[in-house]
């Protein structure tokens, strides 16, 4: 189980996520990936190794957009490889994903996408997880109200065993992140005119120390102007914001 990090603003995303992702290190991970969204279309960058090869391997700074999410991956399902690095696109190419932990029934979802044409380019659950996403979004109804994006995500999830910590992203909504957890940390930072996601503080601390700690079970929805907390059984929930007492030099000392 390994790093996420998010963000949805006005800055560039894979500078911030990769400082972000930067910040993980001292947890340990095997490959590192981001992906951003322009304008409809996920811009991608893996790499087996350090952060920093990342950076010096691929064309990850050049990744252009302004909403992200980026992932240090320790390998549990599938050898350390760069296509079995996250993030993982779906073969539809409408959804992007990052995923902390394990997701013990991949196999039997794997078996039940293939026949409808989903196809798999890495040896991870994950992947698995984001193709269920993408099969959801283009059997949901576009709804009255509420996201079409975010059912998706919440239906998948029911139909989900296992650990997770994720973040979503979809070609059709630019500006927006779906993340959801169930026993792997995630927090979303709530800085000044942007938003962070991350499993953990430290990756975050430096752009905003006002958080939500998302309980397990949750699902938040993050658009440029707001975001709004549910359950998996579709509740909302009031979000309590906390504050960070200590600073970026405290995570370093540490
Ligand atoms: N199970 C996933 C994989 O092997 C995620 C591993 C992690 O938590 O980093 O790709």
């Amino acid at each position: 189980m390994c790093g996420i990090v998010g963000y949805i603003g006005k800055q560039k995303a894979s500078a911030i996520i990769l400082e972000g992702l930067k910040r993980l290190e001292y947890r340990g991970y095997d490959s590192a990936g981001v992906a951003t969204q322009n304008g409809g279309r996920f811009e991608v960058a893996k790499k087996t190794g350090r952060v920093d090869g990342l950076i010096k391997g691929t064309s990850v700074l050049k990744l252009a957009g302004t909403t992200g999410i980026g992932h240090t991956r320790w390998a549990t399902h599938g050898g350390v490889t760069d296509a079995n690095a996250h993030p993982h696109i779906s073969s539809d190419q409408k959804i992007a994903l990052i995923h902390n932990g394990v997701i013990e029934n991949y196999a039997s979802i794997k078996k039940f996408l293939e026949p409808k044409g989903y196809t798999f380019l890495s040896e991870t659950d994950t992947e698995v997880l984001c193709n269920l996403i993408a099969y959801h979004y283009q059997k949901e109804p576009v709804p009255a109200e509420g996201s079409r994006f975010v059912e998706a995500v919440r239906k998948s999830l029911r139909h989900v065993e296992g650990t997770y910590g994720i973040a979503v992203m979809c070609g059709d909504c630019p500006a927006e992140i779906v993340a959801a957890r169930k026993g792997s940390p995630l927090i979303l930072g709530v800085g000044d005119g942007e938003y962070m996601l991350a499993s953990d503080v430290s990756a975050i601390i430096s752009r905003t120390q006002n958080v939500v700690y998302l309980k397990d079970g949750e699902l938040v929805h993050i658009t440029a102007k707001n975001f709004s907390i549910s359950t998996l059984d579709s509740e909302d929930v009031s979000p309590v914001i906390d504050k960070v007492t200590w600073s970026i030099a405290d995570s370093e000392l540490n």
